[in-house]
Order: C-alpha cells, then sequence, then structure tokens
C-alpha cells in the first residue's frame, strides 16, 4: 500500500516520476489503455494526430531540461492565420487589417479610436473588457464571434481574470500601421512553440512515463475515504495511504457518498467545454499552410484547425501532409452529433479553398468529454468549495481539471511535481 494516483496525463504522470524520486512506492491507474490524457495521441495509417493542437512553451529550466532529455525539440516561431469571411488575416488580427475592406478598416479604427474607456479593475465582464480594448466594432465581429465558438457562451457571461497575457492590446499606432501594410513582427504571446521531433506531442514525457507503474483501463467508478479504498468499473479494487486525483472535480465528486448537498450543487454548477476533433490526412505534402489558422465566421463549426504534419514531419507518412479542427461547445450547449459535425468541417474547409475533396485520404472524428474549463462568474466561489471539501477528506486534487484551473502543460506538470514533493506527504493519510 502506498500513493494512488487516479489519470496518467502530464500531472499524473509527474506526481508519480516525482515520487518515483523519492522513492515512494506509487501506482497510477488509468481508465483508457494508453497514457498521456490530453498529451496523448492516435494514430492511423501512418498519421498521428495529438489530442488537440499542443505545443509546449515551458518557461523554467528545470522542466524544458527533463522535456528535452525525453526528446529531441523542433522550435516553431509562432505565425498563425486567421480567417474572416473570406480573408486571410496573420495574427493577432487586430494588428493586420490590411487585407480587409476600407469599409471594414474604416468601422474597427472608428471603434478603436471612440472606444469607452474604464479602469480595468471596474470592468464587469469579458463583454465590457473586449469593448474597453478593441472598441465595439472589432469586439463584435471578431472575439465576441470566437468567444462563441471557443468557450461556447456570449462574451457577457465570462469575468476576466483568466485572460492575462493571452489576447494583444495594440496602441493605435499599430492599428493604424497593420491597416496598411503586413506586420513581420511575432506578437504572439510565446516567441517560440517547441514540439518533439519524434513520437507526438507527449513524447515531452518520455523520461518521466519510463518506469512508472501504471495500470490501465482502470476507470474509477467510486472512492470510500474511510476505508481509503478506490473502486473500479472492472470489479477491482486497491486500498491507499495517499491518494492523488487528476479527474475532472463533478466526476470525482459523482464517486464519493454523503456528499453534501453545497458541494454537489457547486459540482454541477462547474462549467467547462467539450471538444470533437476533426482529424484529416491528405495524399499531398503541401496541403497545410500554416501551423494553425483561428476561424471566425460562425457558419462553420470549427475554431480552430492546425497542422500535425508542420508541427513534425514525423507525423505523416513521407509526401503526405495532415490537419485536425477543433470544434467546442459548453456542457449547457446541445452538442451536435458526429457525422454532422465533420459533414460541416470537410465542406467549410474546402470551400475556404484549404484542400479539395479528391485529396483526402484519413477521416476521423473524437470527442473529448473535458477541454477548457469555462471562468463563468462563479467558477471561484464552486471550485474553492469543492477543493476545500476534498482536502478534508484527504483527497489531493491536481491538475487542470482537478484544480479547475486554466493549466498549459507544464503548469500541470508543476502541480505534479509541488504535490509530490509537498512535505508531511503522508499526512493526509493520517487526518
Ligand atoms: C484544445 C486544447 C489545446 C491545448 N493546447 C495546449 C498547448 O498548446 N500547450 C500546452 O502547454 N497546453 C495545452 N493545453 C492544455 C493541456 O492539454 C493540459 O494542461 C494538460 O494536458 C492537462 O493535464 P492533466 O494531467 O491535468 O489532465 P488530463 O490530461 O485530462 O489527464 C487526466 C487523466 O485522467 C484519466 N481519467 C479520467 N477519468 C478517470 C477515471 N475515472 N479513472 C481513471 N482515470 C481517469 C484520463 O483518461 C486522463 O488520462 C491544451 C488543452 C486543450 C483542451
Amino acid at each position: 500500500m502506498g500513493t494512488v494516483i487516479l489519470g496518467s496525463g502530464i500531472a499524473g504522470i509527474s506526481a508519480g516520476y516525482h515520487l518515483n524520486l523519492e522513492k515512494e512506492p506509487v501506482i497510477i491507474y488509468e481508465k483508457n489503455n494508453d497514457w498521456g490524457g490530453l498529451c496523448g495521441n492516435f494514430t492511423i495509417n501512418g498519421f498521428r494526430f495529438d489530442k488537440f493542437v499542443h505545443f509546449s512553451f515551458a518557461p523554467d529550466e528545470y522542466t524544458v531540461n527533463l522535456f528535452k532529455q525525453s526528446s529531441e525539440m523542433l522550435e516553431h516561431i509562432p505565425f498563425p492565420s486567421n480567417y474572416y469571411k473570406g480573408i486571410w488575416l496573420r495574427h493577432p488580427a487586430q494588428n493586420n487589417l490590411a487585407p480587409l475592406s476600407i469599409e471594414e478598416k474604416v468601422n474597427i479604427i472608428d471603434g478603436f479610436i471612440n472606444k469607452k474607456m474604464k479602469p480595468i479593475d471596474e470592468i464587469e465582464n469579458y463583454e465590457e473588457w473586449l469593448r474597453v480594448q478593441y472598441g465595439d466594432y472589432f469586439a463584435e465581429n471578431f472575439p465576441f464571434k470566437y468567444t462563441r465558438k471557443y468557450w461556447g457562451v456570449e462574451a457577457r457571461e465570462l469575468e476576466t481574470k483568466w485572460v492575462g497575457q493571452r489576447m494583444y492590446t495594440p496602441d493605435i499606432k499599430q492599428v493604424l500601421r497593420g491597416a496598411f501594410e503586413t506586420q513581420d513582427e511575432c506578437f504572439y504571446y510565446s516567441k517560440v512553440m517547441k514540439y518533439p521531433k519524434t513520437g507526438g506531442f507527449r513524447s515531452i514525457l518520455n523520461k518521466c512515463r519510463k518506469g512508472l507503474n501504471i495500470e490501465f483501463n482502470k476507470e474509477a467508478v467510486k472512492i470510500d475515504t474511510s476505508s481509503r479504498k478506490v473502486f473500479f468499473k472492472d470489479g477491482s479494487e486497491t486500498k491507499y495511504e495517499r491518494l492523488i486525483s487528476t479527474l475532472p472535480l463533478p466526476e470525482i465528486i459523482k464517486m464519493l457518498d454523503n456528499v453534501p448537498s453545497n458541494i454537489k450543487t457547486a459540482a454541477a454548477n462547474l462549467m467547462y467545454t467539450s471538444g470533437y476533433m476533426v482529424s484529416l490526412g491528405f495524399n499531398k505534402p503541401d496541403i497545410a499552410k500554416y501551423l494553425w489558422f483561428y476561424i471566425y465566421d460562425e457558419d462553420i463549426l470549427s475554431s480552430r484547425v492546425y497542422s500535425p504534419s508542420l508541427k513534425s514531419s514525423d507525423n505523416v507518412p513521407q509526401g503526405c501532409s495532415s490537419l485536425q479542427a477543433e470544434i467546442f461547445f459548453s456542457n449547457k450547449a446541445k452538442i451536435p452529433p458526429a457525422d454532422e459535425v465533420i459533414k460541416n468541417t470537410i465542406e467549410k474547409l474546402i470551400n475556404m479553398g484549404v484542400c479539395e475533396e479528391k485529396d483526402i485520404i484519413i477521416k476521423d472524428i473524437r470527442f473529448e468529454k473535458y477541454a477548457n474549463i469555462i471562468f463563468d462568474h462563479n467558477i471561484y466561489e464552486n471550485r474553492q468549495i469543492i477543493l476545500d471539501y476534498l482536502n478534508s477528506i484527504g483527497i489531493e486534487s491536481i491538475g487542470r481539471f482537478g484544480k479547475w484551473e486554466y493549466f498549459w502543460t507544464h503548469q500541470a506538470f508543476a502541480d505534479g511535481k509541488n504535490t509530490a514533493e509537498k512535505e508531511g506527504k503522508y499526512a493526509a493519510a493520517n487526518n
């Protein structure tokens, strides 16, 4: 009996690896038949697709070195593109208005000059934040639409603390310059995006995964904290001394008996997006023109499309290329069936001039229930109530969905490491 970790995503792998370094007995239980969670991938006839876009921009030396020891890393300068009403604009669109019609440019610049002023700490929601940053016309035609597509909600339903450095706010000179000429500067919040040369994104974890004891096809369905047992779907069970969970908060709450009703309500009120991945393989090497691009038009279901073959040629057979489109819905929305989504995605990519039907040799669609957490106005209160409760019953909840935080991979990795190295690590077991 030692530490049990639920989930073999990057947070679980990191916790397991760092506990192993301390010679603690640890076993990871994973519901799927492979490791990696959202960092994982799948291969169809030699075409490898990650689950969603995935690059690493870990800033700290320790993590960068561990990832580098796992795999040789390729470096990409992020120059994504944007598709808007049949026109391609460099990213971010607000700095690169040059290809738009005069009418659109005048509307955007006029909105930018006359935008509402308000101190940032008095802004009440994301809609207001966008109007104050970009002016009404741009806000309404770009990020409002993208918010509906990517977050599945209206901008006014979101709070704003999550935005941080993620959105670029230009000054008027940059807007004007970008309206006359193509900008060569990279304005993306990370200047280099790293990706393993071989093996797909999860190869960043090869070193950490090696030697870990992971049991697959073990879906936890019930936890009894008084007897310190986890029960699995296959009828088996295990005892634990310490329990670290990377499972989504709404799911773990359902696995516990006698949960107070306010905790259940808080868990039921957490909002998140689910995502479809439409993966396409082509019989030609040069279909993908951009590492990734955003789509604003709302009749096109995909919000973002990226190219696994541009991330690394190791992701495709020789002479081929690939794309993966991401389509998101909030947990409050009615999710359309897979056949409707794949049809819309392919038809629209063809209409956009991205590819031709005759070049497609792989078509696949998959669904992930938990993609992004949604920063609605009650998120902080709801998640704190749940985290306090889990803590009080001796469950250490970590990772993107275990902390209910907008973690990038290096942050989920750091969460696993910090948890493993926590002082008094067996304290929870003695509660
Ligand atoms: C669209 C998208 C794009 C992203 N792009 C990037 C990017 O470019 N760069 C970046 O750094 N980050 C990116 N991220 C974020 C990154 O994917 C996450 O931060 C990270 O993978 C989360 O890891 P985790 O271990 O916390 O969770 P997960 O990867 O979700 O791991 C949880 C694990 O628990 C398992 N599990 C679930 N339920 C059970 C159960 N009942 N029993 C047993 N096991 C169970 C799951 O199968 C999974 O393996 C992106 C995320 C999304 C959605």
